[in-house]
């Protein structure tokens, strides 16, 4: 059995050259919260690890322009927390950060790591989606950027091609009177994967909605985005008969696998509970309630 080798790349052209030189054999490493327990379990046997932690892009947290943020792949949970700026714009974004694991899985755990990992049920990916928020990728052709709803392919699997990293998360610059929410379904309290996951974003002026993202993860074999919940909730004050609608939407939009946490009938009807329950959180928000 061959040992797995480990290099920390310094650069991002640094570690784009030797993923693309191992051909398909190695992982990039962020916090490991993932992948150590994944190559432990026998699960991922990667004959090269390139760890891209100490790439400066990679751990920065940027306010490129007034309340527009990029926030590097392998941002720690508990570096987000402290960005009180970060916090104040998108304090959906950062409580389904801040769901992953415990206070030491925060300190080393990423958003990169979370979205590369793939897991349909990664409880950062349905708040980022909803957010508009774009990936940033680094590979052998040059850079591209893609809105996060086309980052999964299938569970565990992702747009990435050989050689090619997440550089970052590029949120859009934040409208006044905006604010998010994700809620989660979890069977214990801590420590658990979502059954059903729940971001929402909206905009509301003069008690009308003027713009609307939801998505959902867990209930599908990718985060979804529910594209048609903009159309019905735009123009609206989102009053009780069209969070109904919208939770119908999601609820049709589910496509979830059966298992011991969560049938296919809970997890479809927990996504429009949800949907409403975080939808009013970010009213509230917006209020400042
Ligand atoms: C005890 C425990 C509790 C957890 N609880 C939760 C939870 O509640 N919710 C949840 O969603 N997750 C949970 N997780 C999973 C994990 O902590 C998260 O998915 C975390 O965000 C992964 O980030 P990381 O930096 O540790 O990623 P890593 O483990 O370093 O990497 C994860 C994957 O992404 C790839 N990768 C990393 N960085 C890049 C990059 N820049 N470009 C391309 N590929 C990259 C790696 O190769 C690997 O395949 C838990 C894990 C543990 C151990």
């Amino acid at each position: 059995m061959s040992e797995t080798q480990y290099i920390a790349a310094k650069t991002i052209d640094e570690a784009v050259n030797a993923h693309s030189k191992a051909n398909g054999s190695a992982r990039f490493l962020a916090g490991g919260t993932d992948l150590l327990v994944q190559i432990k379990s026998g699960i991922k046997k990667p004959n090269l690890v390139i760890d891209v932690k100490k790439i400066v892009e990679l751990n920065s947290i940027e306010e490129i322009s007034e309340n527009e943020f990029i926030i590097g792949a392998s941002v720690s949970g508990a570096n987000l927390n402290r960005n009180k700026k970060f916090a104040s714009l998108w304090p959906g974004v950062l409580e389904a950060f801040r769901l992953i694991g415990s206070e030491q899985i925060q300190g080393r755990a990423s958003l990169g790591g979370n979205l590369c990992n793939g897991s349909p049920a990664g409880d950062s990916v349905p708040a980022l989606i909803a957010a508009g928020c774009k990936a940033i990728i680094a590979g052998p052709e040059g850079r591209k950027e893609l809105p996060i709803e086309e980052f999964h392919t299938g569970p565990g699997k992702t747009i990435l091609k050989n050689g090619e990293m997440l550089v970052s998360l590029k949120f859009p610059k934040r409208e006044t009177n905006s604010s998010d929410a994700y809620l989660r379904m979890t069977p214990r309290t801590e420590m658990d994967i979502a059954v059903v996951g729940c971001g929402v974003n909206i905009t509301m002026n003069n008690n009308k909605c003027t713009s609307a993202r939801v998505s959902l993860g867990a209930v599908a074999p990718t985060p979804l985005l529910i594209k048609n919940a903009s159309e019905i909730m735009v123009g609206t004050d989102l009053n009780s008969e069209i969070l109904d609608k919208v939770s119908r939407l999601c609820m049709d939009a589910c496509n979830p696998i059966n298992d011991k946490r969560g049938t296919i009938e809970y997890r479809t009807k927990v996504a429009g509970v949800l949907f409403k329950r975080a939808t009013l959180i970010a009213i509230d928000r917006i209020k400042g309630n």
